[in-house]
């Protein structure tokens, strides 16, 4: 087993992930099984409880646990379903160092950060890599080197590394060159600094990853390479990039799979990058254009839909139909901004919790429907437009969900599962579950098949009582769960799309398998476009 161990310096929010999710690709273009971790030394047990702005997205994985954003980026990268293991907190690691200490299972000792912490994170992190079955594990500490709360996790690390033998692990740190002065010089000082805080925990890395508004020049390549003590050709440039999907190949270009054999004792392979190279190749060379209104109350930080965002790149390189997001804040709808909707092509109504913004949202699929502009509600954005037709097409003027107000007609209501459920960390109806689609319906013809499996992440669902009259009055629920009695999709009768599902379908968007139902919403926004 092979580790590759990524940090990061000087700032967050540098695109570790990314970089460790690239270096994850170019092993794998080689034939080499890779998996990845992610660590995010925070408290909480999982990602499940934090707010968009706190933390951006909540990913969900197939085994319903919500994770970091980042395990989305491995998802997409490598095309790998992970499991909830796979992202290891603080939370989980105390948790279940303090569960053994109550069972009595260190009876007698001093339960400690070092050994009793870092064998916990040993041990999950051996115990992923056996599990995933591959030959690399990837390893990324959430945060920043220097920071009190990944201090364990990093003597964890280091400790690794004395114990798998150094020829097993590496340490890629990734850091900030930033540009200078009117001579704009590449400054490296930032660097040198955070490398020295480093080896003060006892950790020398291997490699550095210069993430700069411009590519390196060899001086500064030279002088981090002389002040880090490491290799010249083990400091690697990582400029800004046109799309994320290009860093493997900007990384290919430096060598780095050739440098990390060597230093890992790795059997020397050709790597293939054809199927990789067609896909940027389309998504770099677009035929036409759309814009999608997206509408949101999170709209400020472009990382709280990542998923979405990504999905409509899978699908601009599948149909090469460039995809402008126009970032539409609800609430700024509800103070009569309908103007930011004017010239759409189409509507994505996201998930999202809780009624600020949500009266917007609901004008937003009003819009939609009544000017047959095409519509996707995903999650809570399905919520909404089923309100919307209760209300404005129904009658029911009060028509709304019993998540945001008491109301005598809660179209949306909560799961009855969920009526005894009083703890709301990771207990929502989370995961992947099976769908069944109506034959010949939309939804079936999209999808190609009437069974499919989607990701889920909710407490609230159509009330039941309500489906008769939402159906009768031309609101169509072509999927269901298996029981048929958990509404999963509908589609508007007599409109060209407008469409939304229960479902979460960003979630298993891949490059080479764009979610079907962004793919439909944009294929529905060229025909607008071309009617308009
Ligand atoms: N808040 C809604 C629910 O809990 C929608 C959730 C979501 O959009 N992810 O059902």
């Amino acid at each position: 087993m092979k580790y590759i161990v990524v940090t990061g310096g000087v700032l967050s929010g540098l695109g570790k992930g990314i970089t460790a999710s690239s270096i994850g690709k170019i092993l794998q273009a080689r034939g080499f099984r890779v998996s990845a971790v992610k660590i995010d030394p925070y408290i909480n047990y999982d990602a499940g409880t934090m707010g968009p702005y706190q933390h951006g997205e909540v990913f969900v994985l197939k085994d319903g646990g919500e994770v970091d954003l980042d395990l989305g980026n491995y998802e997409r990268f490598l095309d790998v379903d992970l499991n909830f293991d796979h992202n290891i907190t603080t939370g989980k690691i105390y948790r279940a160092v303090i569960e053994r200490e109550r069972k009595g299972e260190y009876l007698g000792k001093t339960v400690q950060i070092i050994p009793h912490i870092t064998d916990e994170i040993k041990r999950r992190i051996r115990k992923v890599a056996e599990r995933s079955g591959a030959e690399i594990l990837i390893v990324e500490v959430g945060g920043t080197v220097g920071d009190i709360e990944s201090m364990p996790f990093l003597e964890a690390l280091r400790q690794l590394q004395r114990e798998e033998g150094r020829e097993n692990v590496m340490f890629v740190h990734t850091t900030l060159i930033p540009i200078v002065g009117v001579v704009g010089e590449q400054k490296t000082k930032p660097t040198q600094h955070s490398v020295k805080e480093l080896r003060a925990i006892g950790i020398s890395p291997d490699m550095i990853v210069g993430r700069c508004s411009e590519e390196l020049t060899e001086e500064t390549k030279r002088k981090i390479s002389l002040f880090c003590d490491v290799p010249y050709n083990g400091v690697i440039s990582a400029p800004d990039a046109r799309s994320i999907y290009e860093v493997p190949l900007i990384f290919e270009g430096q060598k780095v799979a050739e440098y990390i054999s060597s230093r890992l004792n790795l059997e020397h392979r050709e790597a293939r990058w054809d199927e990789w190279m067609e896909y940027l190749n389309s998504l770099y060379n677009p035929e036409r254009e759309v814009t999608i209104a997206l509408v949101g109350k999170y709209v400020k930080l472009k990382d709280a839909y990542i998923s979405h965002i990504e999905a409509f790149t899978h699908v601009s390189a599948a149909l090469r139909v460039r995809v402008n997001i126009r970032w539409v804040d609800s609430e700024a709808l509800e103070k009569g901004a309908t103007s930011l909707l004017e010239g759409v092509h189409g509507v994505l109504i996201p998930g999202g919790f809780g009624y600020r913004g949500v009266e917007g949202k609901i004008m937003a699929a009003r819009y939609a429907r009544e000017n047959g502009i095409p519509f996707l509600g995903v999650c809570l954005g399905f919520q909404i437009a089923v309100i919307e037709f209760a209300r404005n097409v129904l009658g029911y003027e009060d028509a709304n969900s019993s998540e945001f107000v008491e109301t005598e007609h809660p179209v949306i209501d909560l799961l009855p599962e969920q009526r005894e459920i009083d703890m709301l960390g990771g207990t929502m109806r989370l995961g992947e579950e099976e769908v069944v689609l109506k034959e010949g319906s939309m939804a079936h013809t999209i999808y190609g098949t009437t069974r499919i499996y989607e990701r889920h992440r909710h407490r609230y669902e159509v009330n039941p009582d309500y489906i008769e009259e939402l159906e009768s009055a031309g609101l169509i629920f072509s999927g269901t769960d298996t029981t048929g009695r958990r509404m999963e999709v509908f589609e508007l009768r007599g409109h060209p799309f407008y469409l939304g599902s229960q479902f979460h379908p960003e979630y298993k968007s891949r490059p080479m398998r764009p979610s079907p139902l962004h793919l439909a919403l944009v294929k529905s926004a060229v025909e607008y476009s071309t009617r308009m």
